[in-house]
């Protein structure tokens, strides 16, 4: 068994983790006794959030929309000069404060300062938002951040 150090996806906390990987799938999770954020720990979603890795219906390219409505897979920077081809169309047309960018709690801080950046600084937009009032309201009550457990096994391959 192969264990590999990443930070958690699930929120901004940004607790460490191992994925525990046999035979090149994600099998478990194990905390980082010594990480200073999760001492060891981890909420639900850090132990179980996981599954999507290896979900069917997970995308694994970009899809671009064409002109009849249907989607295409096309490569990554086919897809991101398309966005960038759209952006600067929407910006000049419509100007800068007709751009919006959606931030995500599941992002860490260190992507969430750049896609501040991006929005003031470089588009000249004051309007960026983020996703946590809703989400982490929803989720709150039933997976508080503090609700975290230590747990010597991996969680069981689904
Ligand atoms: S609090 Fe939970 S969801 Fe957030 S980073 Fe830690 S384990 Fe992941």
């Amino acid at each position: 068994m192969k264990k590999v150090l990443t930070t958690c996806g699930y929120c901004g906390c940004g607790c460490n983790l191992y994925l525990t990987v046999e035979g090149g799938r994600i099998t478990g999770v194990l905390p980082k006794p010594d990480h200073p954020v999760s001492q060891g720990m981890l909420c639900s979603k850090g132990w179980q959030g996981h599954g999507f890795a290896r979900h069917p219906d997970r995308l694994d390219q970009p899809l671009l929309r064409q002109e009849d409505g249907t989607l295409k897979g096309v490569s990554w920077s086919e897809a991101y000069r398309a966005i960038a081809e759209h952006l600067r169309s929407v910006i000049r047309t419509h100007g800068p404060d007709k751009f919006a960018m959606l931030a995500s709690a599941r992002c860490t801080n260190e992507e969430n300062y750049l896609a501040a950046k991006l929005t003031r600084a470089v588009i000249g937009s004051p309007n960026i938002d983020h996703c946590a009032p809703v989400w982490l309201q929803r989720s709150g009550p039933g997976r508080p951040p503090t609700a975290l457990r230590k747990s010597a096994s991996p969680t069981p391959s689904s």
